[in-house]
């Protein structure tokens, strides 16, 4: 069996990528959790999406882009996205990682380009949400992200916390004094136990302390998890403490979890889907399927089925 860490290792193989995208098999597979890679895939998706009653986050993929001229054309699609949602009139906003930007060539690149777009999101009362990589650059990205914010609106510009890190509680401290609209997710790269919980039990903990702490902050904050039990702790919490189901919103990815989805919008709680699109789908991919091994079978048994 495959391990998790072995999955991200593979996700993280410059080789596999190339030879992925080309293997046409290979992209069938992807199905479930990306979009497509056009555009067009993407908004289709994000109607079907608000159909049932969920707002959506646009994701192009990309990561750790490594020159200027990529960057840009990151920064044109985000452009192009930021126009799309306007003339289609569809409920999304957009997610955007700091490394498809240039943070790992220089961290000013990273800003230029993030600005570029957080600009243009104000101009159309749209929101971005700066997503966090792994551990070797969450401070840079915290960095860019409050560079950011101290020129533009907290409803402009938002950032993501992962439970697994030791230092998150202390990060969710510090940023709610700006304060900062943040999502809380677990965690999707392979981290040392010297900076984030080895076990499962203490990440959840993490979680639910962060959450808790988030949700009473009255700032509006994105909680982003597929598991029952971190969303049965949200509810709990809000309904204790008297927090309005239109305080906080829940966040899903593209393809997981759907009934739950559907679910909680019926319920009457914000949901926004986290829609992945683009050709550079392969660490994305890579990384659910580490997240569950049954994302293994689910996928395989869908393929042979046809
Ligand atoms: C909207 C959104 C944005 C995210 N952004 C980031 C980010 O910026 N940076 C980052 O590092 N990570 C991000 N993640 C990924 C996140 O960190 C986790 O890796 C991922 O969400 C899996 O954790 P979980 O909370 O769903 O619970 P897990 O601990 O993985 O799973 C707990 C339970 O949830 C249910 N579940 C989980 N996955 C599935 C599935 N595929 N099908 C059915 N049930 C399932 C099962 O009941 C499972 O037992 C994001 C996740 C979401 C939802």
């Amino acid at each position: 069996m495959l391990t998790r860490s072995a999955l991200i290792y593979l996700s993280r193989q410059e080789g596999l990528k190339e030879f992925a995208a080309k293997f046409s098999l290979f992209k069938k597979l992807t199905t479930r959790f990306i979009a497509g890679e056009t555009t067009d895939e993407a908004v289709a998706a994000i109607r079907e999406i608000n159909a049932r009653g969920c707002s959506a986050s646009f994701d192009h993929l990309n990561e750790s882009v490594s020159s200027v001229e990529a960057t840009k054309d990151e920064v044109r699609e985000y452009l192009h996205l930021l126009d799309l949602i306007d003339q289609t009139g569809i409920n999304s906003n957009v997610s955007i990682k700091l490394t498809q930007f240039g943070l790992e060539i220089a961290p000013d690149l990273a800003y230029q380009n993030a600005r570029s777009i957080v600009e243009d999101a104000v101009r159309r009362r749209n929101f971005v949400r700066i997503d966090m990589e792994g551990s070797s650059v969450t401070q840079a990205t915290i960095d860019v992200f409050k560079r950011l914010r101290s020129e533009f609106g907290l409803n402009d510009v938002g950032i993501v916390l992962q439970s697994y890190l030791r230092r998150t509680m202390d990060d969710a401290r510090e940023l709610l004094k700006i304060p900062a609209r943040i999502r809380l997710c677990k965690g999707a790269y392979d981290e040392p136990a010297s900076v984030a919980y080895p076990d499962k039990k203490d990440v959840d903990d993490n979680y639910v302390s962060v959450m808790q702490l988030l949700l009473a902050s009255g700032t509006y904050h994105g909680i982003a998890t597929h598991d029952p039990k971190m969303i049965d702790a949200t509810i709990e919490f809000a309904q204790r403490e008297g927090i309005g189901k239109d305080a906080f919103e829940f966040q899903m990815l593209y393809g997981i979890r759907r009934d739950l989805q559907e679910q909680l919008a019926r319920d009457g709680y914000g949901m926004r889907v986290y829609v992945p699109y683009g050709k550079h789908w392969y660490p994305y991919f890579m990384r659910r399927l580490a997240e569950r091994p049954a994302n293994i079978w689910f996928v395989l048994k869908n393929f042979l089925k046809g």
